[in-house]
């Protein structure tokens, strides 16, 4: 496969911006290659500068849970357009989003609007903090929560593949009131909170996490975090980035029957489009200003455009339920054509193939996956048009825009894979 333009372009890139892209994991560098610039995308395809063409496994990292180029999603863009691109002051749409969110999760009763799912986990923390009088916040080791300062500890996602265990320019002060625990711990978390009994604002976690790759909570663990953070008056926050409308409508909180006081959302939310969210208990939410004493603001929040694609996503996904019953088939099917040699989770419409035996539970059984052998693997998918995640510590992500030819060329592939 010839991907002269795209190097070129990479060249070019690199004078300019750090490492050549605008953020760390599109490098490539962890599987030894570098990355096809794309021009377009289809349905479940991309194609590349160079005219190659894959099927996407990333979908713009989970928001494209509908593939490239919905109709009803250009539609609605369309419709903001002849409108005006941004107000700085409420519109319609944001009412109907906001309805459209709380409707499809019962626990968030209030919700906010923000740019990015860094910005959602931000902001919860901040209102967790504010609300309990409390410092601390517990997350777990290979869960990524965004770039928020002090939620940059042991995190998975880019952080994994770069081996950035933490990175600079968090202050030390920062990393303390951030206790890291193994993920899948029962035992772990009660620890922490004896240790620190009345201190700890919140335990923030991915309830299936996908940026190690993806590992699902094991039986009775979010039960237990559940109860233990009740008892202890801190907060539960579920940080459903990534798994808001994508492992259920309601999110993996309705997927297993968990009320979190705090949820933050973004990707599939914004439909393509930089959204974000966070919100839960009304006595919680309530407290953020204008309302409440605890600050948060945003000049694009809420912005037309963005909350246009979103909006148009959660309407169709609404009026639609069998998108998840074909995401849970195209899951199966695809997961039974893994390569020889690996160890395979999968939630509904996530999945990776660890280059390990297994069974992958947390961080420490992650890292043990053959990162080389991954890295061959990757590439050898790229060249016969498979366009994976370029990291052995992400989740590869189905569309309802996939196509059984899709999975069985993706498994043929696979299949083929003798490295
Ligand atoms: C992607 C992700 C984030 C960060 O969202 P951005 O929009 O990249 O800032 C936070 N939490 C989880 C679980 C994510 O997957």
């Amino acid at each position: 496969m010839i991907r002269s333009t795209s190097e070129t372009l990479f060249r070019r890139a690199q004078e300019l911006i750090p490492g050549g892209v605008n953020s760390p994991v599109r490098a490539f560098r962890s599987v030894g290659s570098s990355p096809p610039f794309l021009a377009r995308g289809e349905g479940s395809h991309i194609f590349d500068v160079d005219g190659n063409e894959y099927i996407d496994y990333v979908g713009s990292w989970g928001p494209l849970l509908l593939g490239h180029r919905h109709p009803e999603i250009l539609a609605a863009l369309e419709r903001v357009l002849s409108i005006g691109t941004s107000f700085g002051a409420p519109t319609e749409q944001e009412v109907e989003m906001a309805e459209a969110i709380t409707g499809a999760v019962p626990s968030i009763e209030m919700v906010r609007l923000v740019n990015s799912g860094t910005e959602a986990t931000m902001s919860a923390i901040r209102v967790a903090r504010g609300f309990t009088g409390r410092d601390l916040t517990v997350k777990f080791e290979g869960c990524y929560h965004g770039h928020v300062d002090s939620l940059l500890v042991k995190a998975g996602s880019g952080l994994a593949t770069l081996g950035i265990a933490d990175t600079q320019g968090v202050p030390q002060a920062f990393c303390d009131t951030t206790i890291a625990l193994p993920y899948n711990s029962v035992d772990a978390v009660e620890q922490a909170f004896r240790a620190h009994a009345g201190r700890i604002a919140a335990v923030i976690v991915e309830p299936v996490v996908g940026n190690m790759g993806c590992v699902p909570p094991q039986a009775g663990y979010l039960e237990a975090l559940r109860e233990i953070t009740a008892r202890d008056g801190a907060l539960l926050i579920f940080d459903e980035v990534m798994t808001g409308f994508r492992v259920a409508f309601g999110g993996a909180q309705q997927r297993y029957g968990i009320r979190p006081d705090l949820t933050t959302l973004g990707k599939v939310i914004g439909g393509g489009l930089p959204v974000g969210a966070y919100g839960g208990r009304r006595d919680i939410m309530s407290r953020v200003a204008p309302m409440g004493p605890i600050y948060q603001a945003g000049t694009l929040s809420g912005n037309p455009l963005a909350v246009a694609a979103g909006l148009a996503m959660l309407r169709h996904l609404k009026a639609h339920p069998e998108v998840y019953q074909r995401l849970e088939s195209l899951g199966d099917e695809v997961c039974a054509g893994h390569p020889p040699g690996v160890s395979v989770n999968r939630v509904g419409s996530m999945f990776t193939f660890f280059f390990q035996d297994g069974p992958v539970t947390d961080w420490e059984s992650a890292k043990r996956s053959d990162t080389a052998r991954f890295g061959r693997f990757f590439r050898h998918m790229l060249d016969r048009g498979i366009y994976l995640a370029p990291s052995q510590f992400e989740a590869a992500f189905l569309s309802a825009a996939h196509t059984e030819e899709d999975i069985r060329k993706t498994a043929a592939a696979a299949r083929d894979f003798a490295g």
